[in-house]
């Protein structure tokens, strides 16, 4: 195909009376990375207490009614149909490229005029979408299982019905809104297209889990899990290292690695605790009631955590928050070789720790943001010249210049 960068497509609007769909805040980085369409089936977190968590705060939870969620997935079928049909026009086969956005874009100026606006989110989600084969669908916000079965039923229907090319559908869900699904239910929600649960463990000590305001204890949490893996759905458990504090790391450790080995889910995902600055966690902290780990101290409570972790689940850290991204890997077989790499890291000298530190939170930074602000350039960059002269500072240096890149994490 010859393509100009000057081209345009305009889109059949008659053919819809919206065109825009909402959007959560937040999805999984699995989800992100395999471009899942994104389809917000309630508005929120319905417990939106977790001492930890800002992602909802100030947000009330609401449900969704199947029409709102439906005209929603009308929206998402309206642009991948007209993507497609501007695709085949300029000669691409149904693929996409950045120039054929472009010319949508520039071809529908009344919808796409403001580069903030929501419909430029979805034309963007929807795109890359396609790009990535128009497999995978993600179900926001916090719980999607707090839905009523027979509406969950419908809205997975009609997803199906739109898009005969998904081969996935997943979304987060509380232990609690599995517990009061019956075996049925779920079994039922999982052969209408629900693959896959996202749920947050985050750990499996009753003290820590009361101490963050989870809503849920260890017993809950096991029987909730047990009860998604043998339903079939596949099961993704988050675990939050760092979350016990001084006070509770070994056996937040212990109680954990117990919890997720008893459920055995598929993929156990560390999302080490970065305390943000608009939770009350943060206010705990301040008013002395938390002591965060370093990071070393948290490494060294992965290593205890992996240790006593006897399933077959999967491990990955694909959080931007973790420090070692070699924590990952298929248990048993490569419990030896994750442990390894964390002794790898436990045993370099600590100019070398520091640097591999700052590297790493820097590359997490810049993939996800790519450029940095003026006082977050100074901050790193007086932090490595620190390390690089082996200064005293070099160790706070290091750890204010990090702490000021995590204030941004997602
Ligand atoms: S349940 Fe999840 S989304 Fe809701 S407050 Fe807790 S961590 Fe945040």
């Amino acid at each position: 195909m010859v393509y100009q960068s000057d081209l345009t497509y305009r889109m059949n609007l008659a053919n819809v009376s919206q065109f825009s769909f909402e959007m959560g805040p937040i999805r999984p980085p699995s989800e992100g990375k395999d471009q899942s369409l994104l389809i917000r089936a309630t508005r929120n977190c319905p417990w939106n207490r977790c001492l930890f968590c800002s992602t909802y705060k100030d947000q009330k939870f609401e449900y969704r009614s199947v029409e709102e969620i439906k005209a929603d997935i009308d929206v998402a079928r309206f642009l991948h149909d007209e993507i497609k049909a501007a695709s085949w026009k300029f000669g691409l086969a149904g693929k996409v490229s950045n120039e054929l956005i472009r010319a949508i874009i520039q071809g529908n100026p009344e919808i796409y005029g403001n580069l903030e606006q929501l419909p430029l989110q979805n034309l963007g989600n929807v795109a890359n979408w396609i790009a990535a084969g128009a497999k995978t669908v993600f179900l926001q916000d916090a719980d999607t299982l707090i839905m009523r079965t027979p509406e969950l039923l419908q809205v997975l229907k009609y997803l199906k019905e739109n898009f005969p090319t998904l081969e996935r559908i997943t979304s987060y869900a509380r232990a609690k809104s599995c517990l009061k699904k019956t075996p049925q239910e779920l079994n039922d929600l999982h052969q209408a297209g629900i693959s896959r649960l996202h749920i947050g463990l985050e750990s499996g000590n009753d003290q820590v889990l009361e101490f963050v305001q989870k809503g849920v204890n260890q017993e809950q949490h096991i029987i909730a899990g047990k009860k998604v893996v043998e339903s079939g759905i596949s099961l993704s458990e988050y675990v939050m290292p760092g979350l016990g504090g001084r006070k509770w790391s070994e056996i937040h450790a212990l109680d954990s690695a117990k919890a997720l080995s008893e459920i055995n889910p598929d993929f156990i995902r560390m999302r080490s605790l970065v305390v943000r600055k608009n939770s009350p966690l943060f206010l705990k902290q301040q008013e002395g009631q938390f002591e965060p780990l370093s990071e070393d101290e948290l490494v060294g409570e992965i290593a205890i955590f992996i240790e006593n972790l006897n399933c077959s689940s999967y491990v990955i850290s694909d959080q931007m928050s973790n420090l070692l991204f070699e924590v990952e890997g298929q248990l048993p077989r490569d419990k030896e070789r994750i442990l390894g790499e964390i002794s790898k890291y436990q045993q370099k000298p600590p100019m070398e720790k520091l640097k591999f530190r700052l590297n790493r939170r820097l590359r997490s930074y810049l993939g996800a943001y790519g450029v940095m602000s003026q006082e977050l350039n100074r901050k790193v960059a007086e932090a490595l010249e620190s390390i690089q002269k082996e200064a005293p500072e070099a160790e706070s240096k290091t750890n204010q210049a990090i702490s000021a890149l995590k204030d941004e994490f997602i």
